[in-house]
């Protein structure tokens, strides 16, 4: 009858490491798996993309119609984001990168940087950080993957010399010849909505304050409501 031979010391140390190996490839091609598909679910996923967009004197007083041009990652036209009739052998459960692969236009990628000018309109009364959403416009997703939003950042513009702005209303300092303020009498001051005449009361003082109601912006998200012009008065 064989004998079988008694395992030695190192015998059961490489039959240790053996075991130990395939452990550890077992863990890897699981590691492997895992990060192949968190990679895929993330290079699939859609993104949200934020653009500046400056905005005028104008538009911050009364709203404006626009135009902001984006680059974005949008789906291939060609392969429909891997998803046409123009996309790769591959069957249609696969995922949409390995679908799109040998498309001509997109050369695999199932998505196409394009330039697309957008027009929004913009209410009146954007402060500083402000933010439009546009859902959809952000960077593409993939296999169901929803595409991200486009956020616009709202950059109101510096007000002319002489005005500060608190929220809706709207302070200015403005410059009056000294007879003007002791006799009274009638100047002009240039508003956001165009100019206006200020009487000003005999006897005035440098530093007296006279508002101008309804002449200020417009509150953000209550175009109807418009704040004040708060006028001080200073001798020239
Ligand atoms: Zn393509």
């Amino acid at each position: 009858m064989p004998v079988e031979p008694v395992p030695t010391l190192h015998d059961k140390l490489r039959a240790l490491g053996d075991e130990v190996q395939q452990t550890l490839e077992g863990a890897g091609e699981r590691l492997g798996r895992l990060y192949r598909r968190v990679a895929r679910g993330r290079f699939e996923a859609g993104r949200d993309e934020e653009v500046r967009l400056p905005v005028d004197l104008h538009a911050l007083a009364h709203g404006k119609t626009l135009k902001v041009a984006i680059s974005r990652l949008a789906p291939c036209p060609r392969c429909q984001g891997g998803a046409g009739e123009e996309a790769g052998a591959a069957g249609a459960s696969a995922p949409a990168l390995e679908r799109a692969k040998g498309c001509s236009e997109c050369g695999g990628e199932a998505r196409v940087r394009r330039r697309e000018e957008l027009t929004v309109w913009v209410p009146p009364g954007a402060d500083e950080g402000r933010k439009l959403r546009l859902g959809g416009r952000g960077r593409a997703g993939l296999n169901g993957h929803p595409d991200g939003d486009l956020y616009i950042l709202l950059t109101p513009p510096e007000l002319p010399k002489g005005f500060r702005r608190r929220g809706e209303h709207l302070d200015l300092e403005l410059g009056v010849p000294a007879e003007v303020l002791r006799a009274g009498g009638v100047v002009s001051a240039q508003t956001p909505h165009g100019p206006i005449h200020i009487t000003v009361p005999p006897g005035s003082t440098s530093g007296r304050q006279l508002r101008a109601a309804g002449q200020g912006l417009a509150r953000w998200g209550r175009p109807d409501e418009r704040g004040d012009l708060l006028i001080t008065l200073r001798a020239r």
